[in-house]
């Protein structure tokens, strides 16, 4: 295998790059899936958060509306007593003092049962808001549950993909002269070691070369490494990206890629 010619030799590895890149892409989508399941479940529990925090607004306007009932409630055993008292009194000084008492104490139950008016509308809006928010938190569930057993179902597609695609790798790798493949998982390997590299890493090791240009980094090749690349007699880089080249054959009947 070793003897093959160069030419099929950069067919083949240019292949093998091609599977590789949609093997790359299956094993993105792969690691994107779980934080796109996490993000959903992420929006119900906010929602139930917001849900939460409403119900205990509800619970505190209701104990506010009860304290203020109970306030009245104190009042009017205050009013009994001071009329009992009226009753029995023997001056009008002390007569006018409790109906100022009681006077007072109906100043004060005006005000309380303005702010019981004002709470129970507040209680009523809340009621309302709680159940659209209720009815909005299901329907959110039923989506999230849907669209995570869509995903996870395509995680286990993706999973079935990625190992039969591995296994055809696996299978043509031997097509590829030996030191011809180590120095593409080198290469491979490096550009995966930082974050700049994985980016050229999509590009590939091997870049074509149409018209003169190498299809990589869009460069011009120069005329007299373009005509040493195409007798495929040595492994010729491009002297911009420093990729080896795959130049298109000088003869048009030759299949290229
Ligand atoms: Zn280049």
């Amino acid at each position: 295998m070793a003897n093959e010619p160069l030419q099929g030799q950069l067919s083949l590895l240019y292949q093998l790059q091609e599977r590789d890149q949609e093997l790359l892409s299956v094993q993105r989508k792969l690691q994107e899936i779980p934080s796109s399941i996490e993000q959903l479940e992420a929006g119900v529990v906010q929602s139930e958060e917001d849900m939460a925090a409403k119900s205990s607004e509800l619970a505190e306007t209701e104990t506010q509306q009860r304290s203020k009932n109970a306030e009245l409630e104190m009042n009017a055993v205050q009013r009994e007593k001071y009329r009992d008292e009226q009753r029995v009194v023997k001056t009008n000084e002390a007569y006018d003092a409790l109906e100022r008492q009681i006077e007072y104490l109906d100043e004060v139950d005006g005000e309380a049962e303005d702010t019981i008016l004002i709470l129970m509308e507040k209680s009523d809006q809340l009621k309302e808001e709680l159940a659209a928010l209720e009815i909005e938190v299901n329907r959110e569930k039923q989506k999230t549950a849907s669209e995570t057993a869509k995903l996870q179902q395509e995680l286990k597609d993706l999973e079935i993909e990625r190992d039969e695609k591995l296994k055809r790798r696996k299978a043509f790798l031997p097509k590829i002269d030996k030191r011809l493949r180590d120095e593409y998982h080198r290469w491979m390997k490096a550009q995966f070691a930082n974050q700049s590299g994985a980016t050229r890493a999509k590009t590939g090791f091997v870049a074509l070369s149409k018209n003169g240009i190498c299809t990589s980094c869009r460069i011009a090749i120069q005329p007299q490494t373009l005509k040493e690349a195409q007798k495929y007699e040595k492994q010729v880089y491009c002297s911009s990206c420093k990729r080896l080249l795959y130049v298109e054959p000088a003869t048009p009947d030759v299949p290229f890629p």
